[in-house]
């Protein structure tokens, strides 16, 4: 999934709607813009609210929600070994986390709040890091 983002190969409504018009390009999550992916990671207020809740202790001054500046920040073999890999880790639980999420708002079902999101995301953090 995290591969296909970085293609820009997701569905995101953005490119749906090119293939499939009258489809409706707005973000569910936020409901306030087209869905593109960079939208949706993380420029999407609610998508940056997690992003920033998980990620800013491990990326501190060189946080961002712009995507092309995360992937230049994974893609960085300069960085320290441990520190790389929990930002990798983050980043896809985050990316598949909103993915999920979207996808069960997409299909009418009923979301999870952002604290609940949120602590789901630390509880798996912290469980898979023991
Ligand atoms: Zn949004």
């Amino acid at each position: 999934m995290a591969w296909l983002s970085v293609l820009n190969r997701m569905s995101t409504m953005y490119r749906v709607v090119k293939w499939s018009q009258g489809s409706n390009e707005v973000c569910v999550l936020c409901k306030n813009a087209s869905e593109s992916r960079s939208h949706l990671f993380f420029e999407c207020n609610f998508s940056a609210q997690v992003w920033e809740f998980i990620a800013k202790g491990l990326l501190c001054i060189s946080f961002t929600t712009v995507w092309s500046e995360i992937i230049t920040i994974i893609s960085d073999k300069t960085r320290e070994k441990k520190n790389l890999l929990c930002i990798r880790y983050a980043f896809q639980a985050v990316l598949y986390a909103l993915w999920r999420e979207r996808n069960k708002l997409k299909h009418g079902d009923k979301g999870l709040s952002l604290d609940v999101l949120k602590e789901l995301l630390k509880r798996a953090f912290v469980t898979e890091s023991v």
